[in-house]
């Protein structure tokens, strides 16, 4: 394997069990990813990206298959190191911000920091610098509540960078958003790609993928790259 191939999936399988049914929801997913890429994960809604994006982010674990990112196996790993494995390589972006309303833009950007036993000076330095990074420099002290749905988002774009992750994922990142502030937020992480970033990123959208530098396409749990028609 490449010194440059961060995540590896071989045959990717998810089933729930609902009722009596077994229910195949990821049927042998293959996916290769480098580092620096921009991928977007294009798909319907119901065709398996959530499952999808909650393995890549070892939030959950697959059926059957191999899964490696950061040359780590983590098919068969405990919780405890699953949330070991996804505070140090995941920032997760999600479609409703799932910022701490209680806690000022500053301390959301700074959790990640706090759970990785950062001292305390250099949380408050990182998180600042990542405010900054995302233009919300003068914004530190606001409550989510008292931003709009794209600052909101940018604030947690920052918490989702603070900790150096190897790799972005965002899932629906423009869904909550108006057309033009979405527009802004694929501008952000054109930078943060320029810059370096890996960035996952999973839509319904064929308008937002194309901001990606490459495209998969899900379909019913079966994964492709540019072949499938038109969903
Ligand atoms: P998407 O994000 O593309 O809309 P999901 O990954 O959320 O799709 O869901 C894909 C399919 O898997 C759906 O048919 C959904 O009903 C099913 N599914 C998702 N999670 C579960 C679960 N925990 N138990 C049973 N079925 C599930
Ligand atoms: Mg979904």
């Amino acid at each position: 394997m490449s010194t440059d191939v961060i995540l590896s999936m071989r045959g990717i399988v998810k089933e729930y069990q609902v009722g009596n049914e077994i229910s195949t929801v990821l049927k042998g997913i293959d996916l290769t990813v480098e580092r620096g890429e921009f991928l977007a994960v294009l798909g319907p809604s119901g065709s398996g990206k959530s499952t999808l994006m909650n393995i890549i982010g070892c939030l959950d674990v697959p059926t059957a298959g191999e899964y490696q990112l950061s040359g780590m196996q983590i098919s068969n790993q405990s919780e405890e190191t699953l949330a070991h494995i996804r505070n140090k390589e995941i920032g997760f972006i999600f479609q409703s911000f799932f910022l701490m309303q209680r806690q000022t833009a500053l301390e959301n950007v700074k959790m990640p920091l706090i759970y990785a036993d950062v001292p305390e000076k250099e949380q408050d330095e990182r998180a600042r610098r990542m405010l900054e990074r995302v233009g919300l420099g003068d914004k530190a002290l606001y409550y989510p509540n008292q931003m709009s749905g794209g600052q909101q988002q940018r604030v947690a774009i920052a918490r989702a960078m603070c900790n150096n992750p190897t790799l972005l994922l965002a899932d629906e990142p423009t869904g909550a958003l108006d057309q033009k502030t979405g527009r802004q937020v694929m501008e952000l992480f054109h930078e943060l790609n320029d810059e370096g970033r890996t960035i996952i990123m999973i839509t319904h959208d064929i308008h937002i993928a194309e901001h990606a530098r490459r495209i998969v396409r899900i379909l019913d749990g079966n994964i492709g790259e540019g072949a499938l028609e038109d969903a």
